[in-house]
């Protein structure tokens, strides 16, 4: 019954493990599309931060004709030969400053033109994505349903076969599983703890071959016995032929 029990609950610790991993899964199967996404996010704030820009540049080349108009109509009035000279320096300056902001409006709208671009490729992978990612993640579910309704059901069992076993050995048996995982009842064969490979007191490995006994390995206080019944074949541990 214990090995029974044993081998019921490693299986439902694989069953655990799989539903478990789900999450994992899907975080794998949506990183690519979370990139995608974060990629078009990042892309619009920067087209955003690109024209702000380019209104402010072009306020300021606003400025810079209306100063430059506003000196033109002086310039018409001056006197001197001096007065012009200086006047039409001071145009030029204006001109050459309005050249210089102009020249960055086209650097802004050539960056601009690239985050479009980046943008709609973002946008074209993360609709590519959206369907594989969501096939896994129906399938993801789907699994973990089908697995959660075999966990319950290894439960139903493991409580018909603990029904079974006197409430000390599954105590024990609880606790080594807890702390150990996987096995808490180890075959001796030999005179050696399958489990730990440690030999057995001798005593103790002549007192496991009365029947029904069981011991715990003084070495990874599993519960041990010894299988009494002839190895005809190659029987799984736990079968009918068990004792
Ligand atoms: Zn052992």
């Amino acid at each position: 019954m214990l090995l029974r029990l044993q081998e019921l609950d490693i299986g439902r610790d694989d069953l655990v493990r799989e539903r478990d991993a789900g999450p994992t899964r899907l975080e794998a199967a949506r990183a690519p599309l979370t990139a995608a996404q974060a990629a078009e996010r990042v892309g619009r704030e920067r087209l955003q931060e690109a024209t702000r820009a380019r209104e402010k540049l072009e306020k300021e080349i606003e400025f810079e004709r209306s100063k430059l108009e506003e000196r033109n109509r002086k310039l018409r009035q001056v006197k001197t030969n001096e007065e012009f000279q200086a006047g039409q320096k001071e145009l030029g300056e204006h001109r050459k400053r309005i050249a210089g902001i102009e020249d960055s409006v086209l650097t802004l709208m050539e960056t601009v033109e690239g985050l479009q671009h980046e943008i709609a490729a973002a946008i074209a992978t993360a609709n590519r994505m959206r369907g594989d990612v969501e096939a896994i993640e129906r399938e993801v579910a789907a699994r973990t349903a089908t697995l959660d309704q075999k966990i319950a059901s290894v439960d139903q069992d493991a409580i018909a076969f603990r029904q079974g076993i006197d409430p000390a050995t599954l105590s024990h048996y609880d606790i080594v599983r807890t702390r150990r995982g996987g096995s808490a009842v180890s075959e001796v064969s030999g005179g050696v703890c399958q489990a730990c490979r440690t030999k057995i007191p001798a005593q103790m490995y002549n007192e496991l071959h009365a029947p029904d006994a069981q011991n715990i390995c003084p070495s990874c206080n599993r519960i041990i016995y010894v299988r009494l019944a002839p190895r005809v074949t190659d029987e799984p541990v736990g079968s009918a032929e068990f004792r």
